[in-house]
């Protein structure tokens, strides 16, 4: 195996992205010379379209893919996280049949955990799925599906075992979405986006191969799933942003962003903007206001640390430790964050923040940032879920009282 250094990666990125880059590549054509290359996705294993460079290393390969102006593969949405689950607990059939579509952006992903009953409590789900025939079937509903609309596929965590306690009576599937059995409904948020659905599940199928690690394992792998939407730090997340060059394979992005990434074109405002936040302050002269300084060296003091954070966590994937509760801490400052920037972006424009449409502050980006920032404290877990796991696994404090873990799951009081 390769010994990589912060200069052999650049030098080795650089020399290939020279040869291969092109703009006039269609989006996929390029996407999958890249997988084959392995610099789409440098730090997984090289037999799975990496190229085992340590994490820590992975912003020099995006610095040099920046300098020349090169698409990356694709990083947005659930997909991501349906990859770290999969690299962590899927087959080899697994792997070959569902990384490479995911790094070129073919296919899309949900993930099926809530439910109505069940968001903060996820291992309290309560659909259900049953060996029928040949085949698993699921019946049960599922809520706050991101992108469930556009989804190929779900990561479906449901109830195979309702005599075993709750924990262990979970199993984890890759469902397919287009089939009869799924009936995907729209829910509109405050911001005037329908990024999310309830999702129907009736009879429902999935091929027995498609279970992810045993039968009773789900809670791991949920857990898997959960800790790299928390860290959002495993090196193959981006926002959806358009870029303005021209080129075949740039409209062809800017298409992918118009379409199947569409749900996810207002998380950037939903981590509070805090990139505007300077030329904001510039702007309306707000930089020269002494409490506002204050106020914004704190925000970006704090934004700073959050990434320091992010990138601990990296290194101990680096060295080989599991993901830990590091990605709570990290969930838990960016909730921080996106509040104190949407409340600096509020003090520099003050009311006019709030108005929305063509002719308000930055065609109503601010507004949109406002009504989306409380996302950030609710989605893959709450704040209040997330210091509850600070408290119990950090700093070791006494657990909750919990009444719902030492029986069958059958006999536990739901909702
Ligand atoms: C933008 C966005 C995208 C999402 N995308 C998805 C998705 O793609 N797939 C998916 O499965 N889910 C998704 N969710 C759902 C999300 O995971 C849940 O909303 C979240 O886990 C909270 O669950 P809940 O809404 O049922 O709230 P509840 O669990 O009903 O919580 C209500 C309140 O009670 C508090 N609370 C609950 N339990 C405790 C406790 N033990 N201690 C202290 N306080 C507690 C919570 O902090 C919260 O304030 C998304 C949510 C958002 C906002």
């Amino acid at each position: 195996m390769t010994e990589w250094t912060e200069d052999s990666v650049r030098a080795e990125c650089r020399a290939w992205l020279e040869a291969n880059w092109n703009p006039d590549y269609g989006l996929v054509e390029w996407r999958n010379k890249l997988v084959d290359s392995g610099w789409g996705a440098p730090h997984w294993p090289s037999r799975w379209y990496g190229r085992d460079v340590p994490v820590g290393l992975v912003p020099v390969v995006e610095e040099e893919f920046k300098r020349i102006g090169a698409i990356g593969v694709a990083k947005v949405g659930i997909r991501t996280l349906a990859a770290a689950t999969i690299l962590a607990h899927g087959t080899d059939m697994h792997k070959e049949k569902f990384l490479r579509r995911i790094l070129t952006g073919e296919d899309t992903w949900c993930q099926l955990f809530s439910e109505p009953g069940s968001g903060s409590d996820v291992a309290g789900a309560v659909t259900r799925a049953e060996m029928r025939g040949n085949k698993w079937v699921v019946n049960g509903q599922k809520v706050w599906t991101t992108s469930a609309h556009k989804a190929d596929w779900g990561l479906l965590l449901a109830r195979t075992d309702w005599d075993q306690v709750k924990h262990k009576g979970l199993s984890y599937f890759i469902i397919n979405m287009k089939q009869p059995g799924i009936t995907v409904q729209p829910l509109k948020q405050m911001n005037g986006h329908a990024s999310f659905n309830q999702v129907f599940l009736t009879d429902a199928e999935v091929e027995p191969e498609f279970l992810v690690a045993d039968v009773g394992d789900g809670w791991s792998v949920t857990t898997t799933t959960l800790m790299h939407e928390r860290r959002g730090a495993d090196g193959l997340r981006s926002w959806a942003i358009a870029s303005n060059l021209p080129g075949r394979i740039y409209d062809e992005e800017r298409e992918e962003i118009r379409t199947t990434m569409e749900p996810y074109k207002w998380y950037p405002q939903r981590a509070g903007r805090v990139d505007l936040i300077m030329p904001r302050a510039r702007e309306t002269g707000g930089i020269n206001d002494p409490v506002l300084r204050q106020e914004i060296a704190k925000l970006l003091i704090m934004s700073k640390a959050a990434e320091w954070t992010a990138r601990r966590a990296r290194a101990a994937q680096e060295q080989g430790r599991p993901q830990g509760p590091e990605g709570s801490l990290g969930k838990l400052a960016s909730s921080h964050v996106a509040r104190a920037a949407a409340r600096i972006h509020t003090a520099l424009m003050g009311a006019n923040a709030m108005l929305t449409g063509e002719d308000s502050p930055m065609n109503g980006l601010l507004a949109e940032i406002l009504v989306s920032v409380p996302a950030t404290s609710i989605a893959g877990g709450t704040d209040e879920i997330q210091r509850n796991i600070i408290a119990e696994r950090v700093l070791k404090m006494p657990k909750e009282p919990r009444e719902d873990i030492d029986r069958p799951f059958r006999d536990v009081r739901r909702n």
